[in-house]
């Protein structure tokens, strides 16, 4: 058992020890390298230095795992719920046993600190296993009665192999997001994590290999997207569903690539949420709220709140205040325990956020804090909290989603007014309003057209609820029974009478 509290670094060294000969793909039960041999190198973001390297799979590593999976599905599908409820529940009860090692590995791969991969990922990606273990024990299927003509009643099978492929940001919490249901419903998968944080996919495996889920059914081929393990999930033919959380480009490549196979696609993509302060709201509470939303993992989460719009008569006052809280976050190494604001992914991610703040200076905007490297941590990828302000409602970084630490602010003088801003870009992942006022909360909350509205909060996250998005930002609903209707094949029975 390893003791961050002691000295997360050491813990981190002695984890990583374990994967000097490489980290390997799980295939059919086993940890298996790639048929070429070819390896990649994961770095650490704060430090940029190999962390270790991963074996690269590509179709035919892919082509094992499907043959693999389609094997274990026979079996699988077959398991009474309550024996998969069973085998779930004890993977999530291991999940937990080992949070360190799980949160050691994740912070060292994402530069997320500490404190929030032990306390917040690795506790939800525990909580995912258990919430499907238990959803599925109390699940009801519809019936319709055609009077005393037909009884009609349906079933809910199993969907087949599913792919699951997904970002670095939240490697862990996203990808057992989709893996519970897929498993607890049933279903063969093979994960796909993302090549920038390869790592606790790799620790998630082993924790499964230990279980009593039968082999084949869960398998990880590691490696990249175009040309390599990604695409080679779309194009296989003996997968029967793919799970996608991404960048809208690449939802793009795998919906072509899925076409000729007529895949069943779930994808979360991309946002760029808006946050609205009315000047009836409690500001204290708003404050607090945006920070965490513009600031939470450096800004890398898809429902991070970007587009701060603020009422007219509290704008002055609500930008100094935010501006001199931004100032006060200290970046700092994500494996010390007081470190509440990490680094970005990599230098490349890095270069591109830094590139949208300095189009924004060029075009007039006024960058209120930050637009800078911390210069007191030179190593790694960090990057200070950014506002600007002075900036028309069209420009790009007001637009594209930065994915960083990178805030705009806008006065807003109407209801309506806002609401068009709000619903103008091309994502419609998430937003929030913050008011006191109960009928303009439910008004702006239906005009806005997005996966999810917070009233007065952001990311407060119930399992059971749909989680996606509309226009850019998502194909489908994830959560509870959206995730059952995803991961499985609804059949009608019609009797007659
Ligand atoms: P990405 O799209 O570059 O990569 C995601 C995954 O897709 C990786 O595993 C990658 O290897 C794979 N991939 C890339 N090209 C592929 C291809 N042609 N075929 C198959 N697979 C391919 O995204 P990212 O940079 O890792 O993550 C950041 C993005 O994810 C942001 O846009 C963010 O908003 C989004 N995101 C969305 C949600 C949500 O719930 N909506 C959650 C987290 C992140």
């Amino acid at each position: 058992m390893i003791n961050t509290e002691a000295s997360p670094s050491a813990a981190g060294e002695k984890l990583l020890d374990r994967y000097k000969g490489g980290v390997q793909h799980f295939i059919a039960g086993k940890f298996v390298g790639s048929n070429t041999g070819r390896q990649f190198e994961t770095l650490n973001p704060a430090t940029n230095q190999m962390l270790a390297r991963v074996s690269e799979g590509g179709v035919d590593e892919i082509g094992e795992a499907a043959h693999a999976a389609r094997r274990a599905f026979e079996k699988w599908s077959r398991v009474p719920v309550a024996e998969r409820s069973r085998i779930l529940r004890a993977i999530g009860d291991e999940i937990l046993k080992r949070k360190e090692e799980l949160a050691v590995l994740e912070t060292l791969d994402t530069g997320k600190p500490i404190r929030d991969t032990l306390n917040v990922d690795v506790p939800r990606t525990a909580a995912n296993f258990h919430f499907f273990a238990d959803y599925i024990k109390f699940l009801s299927s519809e019936t319709y009665s055609m009077d005393d003509q037909a009884l009609n009643y349906t079933l809910y099978h199993p969907a087949g192999v599913a792919g699951i492929i997904t970002p670095w940001n939240y490697p862990l919490l996203l990808s057992t997001w989709k893996i519970a249901p897929c498993l607890a419903f049933g279903n063969a998968c093979i994960h796909k994590p993302a090549e920038l944080s390869p790592l606790s996919a790799a620790l998630v495996a082993e924790i499964i290999q230990q279980s009593e889920l039968p082999a084949g059914t869960f398998n990880v081929v590691q490696g990249f997207g175009p040309n390599s393990a990604g695409q080679a999930i779309s194009q296989n033919p003996n997968i029967d569903l793919i799970s996608f959380t991404g960048e809208d480009s690449t939802g793009k490549a795998i919906m072509a690539d899925a076409a000729p196979h007529l895949k069943k696609l779930s994808f979360e993509m991309g946002g760029k949420a808006p946050n609205v302060i009315f000047a009836d709201a409690d500001l204290d509470a708003a404050l607090e709220g945006s920070l965490q939303a513009a600031y939470r993992h450096s800004g890398q989460v898809c429902l991070a709140g970007s587009r701060l719009f603020v009422e007219r008569p509290i704008y002055q006052d609500f930008l100094r205040r935010f501006v001199e809280s931004s100032m006060k976050i200290q970046p700092g190494d994500p494996m010390d325990p007081i470190t509440t604001f990490g680094v970005l992914i990599s230098k490349d991610h890095l270069d591109k956020v830094s590139g949208y703040v300095e189009r924004a200076r060029t075009d007039g905007a006024t960058i209120c804090c930050g637009g800078k490297r911390p210069p007191n941590l030179t190593e790694g990828n960090f990057y200070l909290p950014t506002v600007i302000t002075d900036i028309d409602s069209k420009h790009a970084v007001c637009q594209e989603e930065i994915f960083g630490p990178v805030v705009t602010l806008l006065p807003f003088d109407t209801d309506e007014e806002v609401v068009a801003y709000a619903n103008g870009t091309q994502y419609g992942l998430s937003g929030s309003i913050w008011t006191q006022n109960l009928s303009r909360a439910h008004k702006v909350a239906a005009a806005i057209r997005v996966g999810t509205m917070w009233v007065n909060c952001w990311q407060l996250r119930d399992y059971r609820v749909p989680l996606g998005g509309v226009k850019k930002s998502g194909i489908g609903r994830e959560g509870g029974r959206h995730s059952m209707e995803f991961f499985t094949e609804v059949k009608n029975i019609c009797i007659k009478l």
